[in-house]
């Protein structure tokens, strides 16, 4: 059997069955991702030994009869800006190296507490600010599919863990793309959940009013299951609400009763004439199959672009104040005053793309500029996240393309930075309006990458994102055509 074809779910059946043992799971897969992350470098730490003993007090459960809870055995990596008890968190940063948070972020307790072993941390852009992992202090992560390629960001390492299948799932973030454009680069799902659906705490803060943490697999009722136990209210994030609408209809889900909108002009941003034809051929299946897709008009996602910019590095300009060298740093010392000292600390702490965001933040953020750009943006992001919610009176999902572009050539961040913002332009009307989405495989390339879809929903309908994806899987057949397995990869 190979293991790393299995799904979480399947896993869980096997072991629950006692087709394996949690030890030859971890056993296997440790040994794959020793191979295949030569080759894609999606870790930046792993925690084999600590999976290893959970294995073998799940074994030992399992053999005592013991009710197995839904995740148990299930290997999960997460990325480097969700907090685990004694271990390193560095949001691959310089700044943070060697910083061991005082707590687990809720996810990791939930995660802990479902049976699943996690395997270790993956790579992603510095301060999840990027969209190709090159900004991490480490190394740049590469595509499963295509070793010259990147996986996209700023959660790449997840994605390339999934997509290389090195782990069925893997937990990353989105302020705004940076998990359904790189699920979209490496062919996986991609979820980003509503806001306010799955707890923050611990995870570190980029911008809070837009942060959550999203899910990777490679089958939608993988990311359900996970999703199921992570979402819900907690104490220690005043923004979660509890279960609400955390249904999914499964086997009674009716795709006939799901009204499409399509933007025009989400398809006008889309320069690559292969990701236009594979879209429209969607749209065409959906219509044979009886779904009634409708092609409407919502405001340039680039308005939406433009807000982003501003709120984000506002938010994270004041986030990241606390980076100071004091209460966390690089402790450099021996200067002449405490603002030469957190000058210094900030001066090697941090790489170019997080100043820049900083200082921009700040600069929205100043007095002169405040109401001409913040205040704007602000008002600008209310208008966005009214026509939204206003379509939604009227149609299920919104359906797009998940990124312009197909995955960019390693070291494309110097090439063109356009481009690199351009290929989250999909994800963030959505992400301002705190909606849910998803983004599924589309089939490849003829260069064989993965092209993606998204899906939009009203908030909290998570559950319909999963059944259409499912049904989009189901009639188009685009997740077969990946092949994940494809030991190395080419250049
Ligand atoms: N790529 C986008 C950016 O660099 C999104 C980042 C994110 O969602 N964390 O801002």
């Amino acid at each position: 059997m190979e293991f790393k074809e299995q799904t979480a779910c399947s896993l869980f059946r096997l072991f629950e069955q006692g087709e394996i043992s949690a030890v030859e799971i971890i056993k296997n897969f440790r040994e794959f991702q020793g191979q295949r992350d030569k080759d894609l470098k999606a870790f930046v730490k792993t925690s084999w030994k600590r999976a290893e003993k959970k294995a073998r007090a799940l074994d030992e459960k399992r053999k005592r009869g013991e009710d197995l809870p839904p995740l148990s055995a299930v290997p999960i990596a997460i990325k480097d800006n969700i907090a685990r008890l004694r271990e390193t968190m560095t949001c691959s940063s310089n700044f943070l190296k060697g910083f061991f948070p005082g707590y687990s972020a809720t996810v990791v307790e939930k995660l802990e507490e479902a049976g699943a072993l996690i395997i270790g941390r993956t790579n992603m852009d510095e301060m999840a600010m990027g969209s190709t992992t090159e900004t991490s202090v480490y190394h740049p992560t590469r595509n499963p599919h295509n070793l010259g390629k990147t996986p996209g960001g700023s959660s790449g390492g997840s994605a390339a863990a999934v997509g290389g299948g090195i782990v069925p799932v893997a937990l990353g973030s989105e302020t705004g793309g940076s998990v359904r454009q790189p699920a979209s680069f490496c062919g996986n799902y991609g979820l980003r959940p509503t806001y306010g659906r799955i707890s923050r705490f611990g995870l570190a803060a980029y911008a809070s009013s837009l942060d959550q943490i999203g899910l990777f697999a490679r089958d939608p009722d993988d990311l359900w299951r996970v999703f199921g136990v992570l979402a819900g209210k907690d104490k220690k994030d005043s923004t979660t609400v509890s279960g609400k609408g955390l249904e999914r209809k499964g086997e009674a889900f009716d795709p006939e009763e799901i009204r499409v909108a399509f933007p025009r002009e989400y398809m006008e941003l889309v320069e690559d004439g292969e990701v236009e034809k594979r879209t429209f051929e969607v749209v065409e299946k959906l219509e044979k199959a009886g779904i009634k897709v409708e092609e409407i008009s919502l405001t340039d996602p680039k308005k939406a672009l433009g807000v982003y910019s501003v709120i984000a590095t506002a938010e994270a300009s004041s986030n990241l104040a606390r980076f100071d060298g004091l209460r966390f740093g690089k402790g450099i010392e021996g200067e002449k005053n405490w603002e030469e000292l957190i000058k210094k600390n900030r001066e090697v702490g941090f790489g170019q793309e997080v100043k820049n965001r900083i200082l921009l933040g700040t600069l929205f953020l100043s007095s002169q500029y405040r109401e001409k750009f913040y205040d704007r943006a602000v008002q600008v992001r209310k208008e966005i996240t009214q026509e939204l919610d206003q379509l939604f009176c009227n149609f299920d999902l919104i359906l797009s393309p998940a990124t312009p572009m197909p995955a960019f050539n390693l070291g494309s961040r110097i090439e063109s930075s356009l481009e690199k913002i351009m290929s989250d332009i999909m994800a963030i009307p959505g992400s301002l309006a705190g909606l849910p989405a998803i983004s599924l495989p589309m089939g490849l390339n003829s260069e064989g990458l993965p092209l993606g879809l998204q899906l939009m929903a009203p908030r909290w309908k998570e559950g319909r994102l999963i059944d259409f994806s499912q049904f989009i899987r189901e009639i188009t057949g685009y997740r077969e055509e990946l092949k994940y397995f494809s030991e190395g990869g080419s250049e």
